[in-house]
């Protein structure tokens, strides 16, 4: 029986580490996975390229393909746009593909509204001082961007209710494993419930024929 693949959305704090095990998932399981590239108006960090962690737009470049439909999702996130790319995901789930989406909570929220059974998955480091320290420590963003993203982070909490499971990331590569873990069991129960399902109509069709 042909497997549908999963549409997975990984959220979580900024500053959780959800990246950096999105990575980790994408080395480990090269066969498993397809990573969404989304679009944003974010200008790059050091070390980012266009096509590789986003497709880098102007403001004006990304409301022309929201315009166009081009986007499943797309949200507002402290002063920028970031969007998902519809096409890619149309194809790919076309193909039975895992498709992981590393967007924000109101983005996440608004797949789940689009592809019912997508699996929601919300990433955290263990406490807010935690995540304090990661996203001063990380020293990307000035003191002003951080106090913003944990205003959000704590709005956010309210929301988490919503996601299929919450995974805390202590260590990335036994996070990594978690969500691995996860995925495959979620594949089995759909599977399985398939299988049943054929199953009873085809004796339900044998007995009435
Ligand atoms: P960053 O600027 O740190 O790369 O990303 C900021 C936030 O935007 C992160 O929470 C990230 O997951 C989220 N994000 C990235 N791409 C998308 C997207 O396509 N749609 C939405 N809604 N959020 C996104």
């Amino acid at each position: 029986m042909q497997h549908k693949g999963i549409l997975m959305v990984m959220s979580g704090f900024s500053g959780a580490g959800k990246g950096t095990i999105v990575k980790r998932m994408l080395e480990k399981y090269p066969d498993q996975y397809k990573l969404s590239i989304s679009a944003t108006t974010r200008k790059p960090r050091e070390g980012e390229t266009h096509g590789k962690e986003y497709f880098f737009l102007t403001k004006e470049e990304f409301i022309a393909r929201m315009k166009e439909d081009g986007f499943v999702e797309w949200a507002e996130y402290v002063g920028n746009y970031y969007g998902t790319p519809k096409a890619y995901i149309e194809e790919e789930l076309a193909k039975g593909s895992n498709i992981i989406l590393e967007i924000e909570m109101q983005g996440a929220l608004e797949v789940r509204k689009k592809f019912k059974d997508a699996l929601l998955l919300f990433v955290t480091p263990p406490d807010y001082t935690t995540l304090k320290e990661r996203l001063v420590n990380r020293g990307t963003e000035d003191m002003e961007t951080i106090r913003k993203r944990l205003n959000r982070a704590v709005k956010e909490t309210g929301y988490i209710e919503q996601y299929n499971n919450v995974i805390v990331n202590n260590d990335v590569e036994e996070a990594a494993d978690e969500i691995h873990n996860i995925v495959m069991n979620e594949m089995k129960l759909r599977h399985k419930h398939a299988e049943f399902i054929a199953n009873f109509i085809e004796q339900y069709n044998d007995d009435n024929e």
